[in-house]
């Protein structure tokens, strides 16, 4: 599943490649692409004709398209969906689902997804600044400026669960994931069995920049590509696996103290921690 990062970067691409341009108009080519979309897929490339496309936003892993109609394009990659940017001579390959094409016949947008999980959406803006209804239960996400860190603090507190279990819940905090649960633990030295209420604030606020120097710095060379399906709208990989401290290094030392990282089984997933720098604590919430 993409994070944060890892659609950031699909929405920078976008913003450059798309935003501004008007649809002339879309292609759906797996119904499926749009199961989202309440009326289906010729209501959806209806809803798209003659519109412009007017800014590329995201929340949290979706991303939302403003159009000049009053309605949003809203985008979700899923486990697998990309969002690539092609000229319109480009081959179609097996997996594309939705191709939209512009009045300047500049190259096109394509949703492409391998096991459609993902998919595409026209929706009315009525949530708070635009944002559609469907997005509006969605935390900000670390980047967001709209994030203020001591209410995350004192949200975080509230819950009574372990502290990974509430990073993954995204109502409190959104966009992320596994990997950069794992990375941000590990940089603020905490165990993913914490339990959120025994956490200091000062403890929540140093997590909460520790999440956001790890997005940070997985954003400026383009994401993680654990999987070889996040790409960015060219189709390029990030290369941030090469800076995980401790996601997929079990066994392997820590690079702050040597001692082996640790996996242990979590949500049907793994978690990795520092035995060392991450101690059990005393009361662990499982
Ligand atoms: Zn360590």
């Amino acid at each position: 599943m993409p994070e944060l990062p890892e659609v950031e970067v699909v929405r920078e691409g976008l913003a450059r490649y798309v935003a501004g341009r008007t649809i002339r108009a879309a292609d759906v080519l797996h119904p499926r692409a749009v199961r989202r979309h309440p009326g289906g897929p010729v209501d959806f490339a209806r809803l798209l004709a003659g519109a412009v496309v007017e800014q590329v936003r995201r929340r949290g892993k979706y991303l939302w398209l403003p159009l000049s109609t009053g309605s949003v394009l809203v985008g979700h990659l899923g486990m697998s969906g990309q969002l690539l940017v092609q000229p319109a001579s480009a081959a179609d390959g097996r997996h594309l689902r939705v191709r939209l094409h512009f009045r300047d016949d500049g190259p096109q947008l394509r949703f492409v997804d391998q096991r459609t999980f993902g998919g595409l959406a026209v929706a009315p803006a009525t949530g708070p600044g635009g944002l559609p209804a469907e997005l509006a239960h969605i935390a900000p996400d670390p980047l967001d400026p709209e994030l203020d860190d001591t209410a995350f603090a004192a949200a975080l507190r509230r819950r009574r669960t372990n502290v990974k279990r509430a990073l993954l819940d995204q109502t409190l905090i959104s966009g992320v994931g596994n990997i950069y649960a794992d990375e941000a633990l590990w940089r603020a030295r905490l165990h993913y069995a914490r339990p959120t209420e025994t956490l200091p604030r000062p403890s929540a606020i140093r997590l909460l920049a520790a999440l956001r120097e790890v997005m940070t710095a997985a954003l400026a060379v383009g994401g993680t590509s654990f999987d070889a399906l996040y790409v960015n709208v060219n189709g390029e990989s990030g290369y941030f696996e090469r800076g995980l401290e401790v996601y997929g290094r079990a066994g392997r030392p820590c690079r702050r103290c040597g001692t082996p990282i640790r996996r242990d089984p979590f949500m049907n997933r793994s978690s990795y921690t520092c035995p060392a720098c991450q101690p059990l604590p005393r009361r662990a919430h499982w």
